[in-house]
């Protein structure tokens, strides 16, 4: 099969680099990155039903309903023909099963870091509202201060990525995510990558995976 063509999930806590690493794959092999949680942050700028419906699960940290998120997936992923990234998605077990019903996946790459380094990691995230480029301060900041080197839009900084809300998504991801791990390993998709360190470093471990 041609690169381009490979369909991957990225699998990960929050801030384990999984948007930073879908980015790169998309720059490198032209692969459509397709992140829920940016989907679901649109939905909720522009006020729409599921954003409304979206944002009450998102400010806890807690998981939006699985029927919304496979719907939602289910329209964009059996419209594409390219190759694609899945940044965030599945999230839980009910989800990886809806998915396998409508695609074929070559590769689950797991990105593994300890919580104290996310914790540390998403206080310092900064994200582009336009195109959802994801920065950080001491490793990968913007060559502008405050300023997306992509677009030039104005950087966030998340709401969810407030330490309480954060610890509560570890929680979460622990509960319902991880199980994936398990999941995948036992259908012999999934690929460990330690996520810590250098983001080319962690790159190039990927490519050699695929
Ligand atoms: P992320 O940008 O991937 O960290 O996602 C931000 C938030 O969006 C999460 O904390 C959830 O509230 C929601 N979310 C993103 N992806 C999913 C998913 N696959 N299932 C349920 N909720 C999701």
């Amino acid at each position: 099969m041609p690169r381009m063509r490979f369909r991957i999930i990225l699998l990960g806590p929050p801030g384990s680099g999984k948007g930073t690493q879908a980015e790169k794959l998309n720059d490198d092999l032209g692969l459509i990155r397709l992140s829920t949680g940016d989907m679901l942050r649109e939905a909720v700028r522009d006020k729409t039903e599921l954003g409304i419906i979206a944002k009450e699960y998102m400010d806890k940290g807690a998981l939006v309903p699985d029927d919304i998120v496979i719907g939602l997936m289910k329209e964009k992923i059996t419209s594409l023909k390219e190759g694609f990234v899945l940044d965030g998605f599945p999230r839980t077990v009910q989800q990886a099963d809806a998915l396998s019903e409508f695609v074929d996946i070559d590769h689950v790459i797991n990105l593994d870091v300890d919580d104290e380094e996310l914790v540390g990691r998403m206080s310092n995230r900064r994200s582009c509202p336009e195109c959802n480029v994801v920065y950080h301060l001491l490793y990968k900041p913007p060559m502008e201060d405050g300023l997306c080197d992509k677009c030039g839009s104005a950087l966030y900084h998340r709401s969810d990525d407030s330490e309480e809300t954060v610890r509560n998504r570890l929680k979460v991801y622990r509960e319902s995510t991880f199980p994936l791990i398990e999941y995948y390993s036992k259908k012999s998709k999934l690929v460990n990558v330690d996520g810590k360190g250098d983001i080319n470093q962690i790159y190039k471990s990927i490519e050699d995976a695929l």
